[in-house]
């Protein structure tokens, strides 16, 4: 384990031309960590730059474009992004072989035009990712799905209601595409939900501020018509939060009812999921009788004083210690296995308010893991992205340090190993080459399971 490192000693600035030699010392210092996470992680917290000739066609072509599911998750407002705002990045690419002998890996696409990592095709029109202008690995880019080629009667496309991401598994049912948590005062500093709302609109992309129930089944029927491999297994209800009512309905109503329809539709065709705010115990249970399967009711950070400061919302609307009370109370309905909260790695290390080392930053995650996992509640996390327009992203271009998400995975698989705990349902196989969760590498760094356990 190395020492307390600082920030500014670690890290290359995206310039510099060194992030290569980061990159194989972390390899080399952490070698139990798959060299592919390495990868992974810098894109997602990074970003990467692409050449046009590695961009979509947006839903006229024969790649599946970045469907823009929640969040931006890029590192440019549309407008900075040139071609690539024009012609849509992947939704995905996936990495393999390389200098590094990467296994099949699924990465999200966070754009940042001034990243050193670049997509680009060589002279016999072959994509590979290039970093400091080597190319490190081939790229597959995914296939337009059959499902995006139809529209729903009224012209909507499926990628714009029911997007499918992590190569497909996930169909993902943003149905509340702002949040109430509103303005610098409640907005969680990370979050650029209700930005990316606005730039759609502005840029005059389509994009549904709360998505009709019936929009929803009918994208979800040519979803499972022509998925004919049933790659799509899992969905997810989520949006922002509700603290007031939506057409009357409150929180675990408004999302809850999608469950229901779904289920009554296509009963147990996916496993359903709900992305939410840690509700009360009668609230979770409506969620539960409406046949939701996993509970994600994200504590987002740790640290007390972190989450008072990041989720000013979430802390005055309902407090940190009964949020996590709230999730404790939750396994009670769905059963520990099956409440899994998200935490954004890496905001830990923001400036100003931030831990300034990467083993106070470790610790502190690590306190909040073991915290769950001493109650057989598996959390897991999504690589924070420092969008230019959110508050923490405007003070920390660069995100965090990739040390810290490198030691992040090492403490993560330790405390599951700790508490007896495996990889958590609904997220698909675990494992190097065989993971398809895109948004950290979690799912990358934990042990596959033999053949016949999957
Ligand atoms: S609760 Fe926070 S993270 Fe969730 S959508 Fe609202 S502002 Fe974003």
């Amino acid at each position: 384990m190395p020492s307390s490192t600082d920030r500014s000693r670690t890290e290359p600035s995206r310039t510099d031309g060194n992030r290569t030699r980061l990159v194989e010392r972390l390899m080399e210092e952490f070698p139990h960590v798959p060299r592919e996470a390495v990868i992974k992680e810098d894109l997602l917290r990074g970003g990467v730059a692409f050449d046009e000739s590695a961009l979509s066609d947006n839903e006229g072509g024969d790649v599946k474009p970045k469907s823009y599911f929640i969040f931006s998750f890029d590192h440019g407002t549309l407008p900075e992004l040139g071609a690539a705002a024009l012609r849509r990045p992947p939704e995905e690419i996936v990495l393999t072989g390389g200098p590094y002998d990467l296994r099949r890996t699924v990465v999200s696409v966070r754009v940042n035009p001034a990243s050193p990592y670049r997509v680009a095709a060589d002279d016999d029109g072959v994509l590979g990712l290039y970093l400091d202008g080597r190319r490190i690995s081939d790229v597959g880019l995914p296939p337009m799905p059959d499902y995006y080629r139809h529209t729903l009667e009224n012209g909507k496309s499926v990628m714009e209601v029911a997007p499918t991401i992590q190569w497909g598994y996930l169909v993902y049912l943003t149905v509340f595409r702002v949040c109430q948590y509103f303005g610098a005062k409640e907005e969680c500093q990370y979050c650029d939900i209700n930005h990316n709302w606005r730039q759609h609109k502005a840029a005059g992309r389509p994009y549904t501020g709360v998505k009709p129930v019936e929009e929803v089944l009918e994208a979800l029927a040519i979803i499972d018509k022509y998925d004919t491999a049933k790659t799509s297994t899992a969905y997810t209800l989520t949006g922002g939060a509700i603290t007031s009512h939506i057409g009357g309905r409150d929180e675990a109503d408004f999302y809850g009812q999608y469950a229901k329809a779904i289920e009554e539709r296509f009963p147990g065709r996916w496993i359903g999921k709900v992305v939410a705010q840690a509700l009360p115990k009668a609230d979770v249970q409506r969620f539960h009788d409406y046949g939701v399967q996993i509970y994600h009711p994200n504590y987002e950070v740790w640290d007390r004083r972190l989450f008072e400061l990041y989720c000013p919302g979430k802390e005055r609307y309902v407090g940190r210690d009964e949020w996590h009370r709230r999730i404790l109370d939750s396994s009670e309905v769905f059963g520990a296995r099956n409440v899994i909260p998200n935490f954004v790695a890496g905001v830990e290390m923001a400036e100003p308010f931030g831990f300034t080392t990467v083993d106070e930053a470790i610790a502190s995650t690590t306190e909040g893991l073991r915290f769950f996992m001493s109650h057989g509640i598996t959390p897991r996390f999504t690589t924070w992205c420092p969008e230019p327009t959110t508050p923490l992203g405007k003070t920390n271009p660069g995100g965090a340090p990739l040390e810290y998400h490198i030691r992040l995975l090492d403490a993560y698989r330790a405390t599951m190993e700790e508490y007896g705990l495996s990889s958590p349902p609904g997220y698909g196989p675990p494992g190097p080459g065989r993971a398809v969760f895109s948004v950290s590498s979690f799912m990358d760094s934990l042990p596959a399971l033999p053949d016949d356990a999957r």
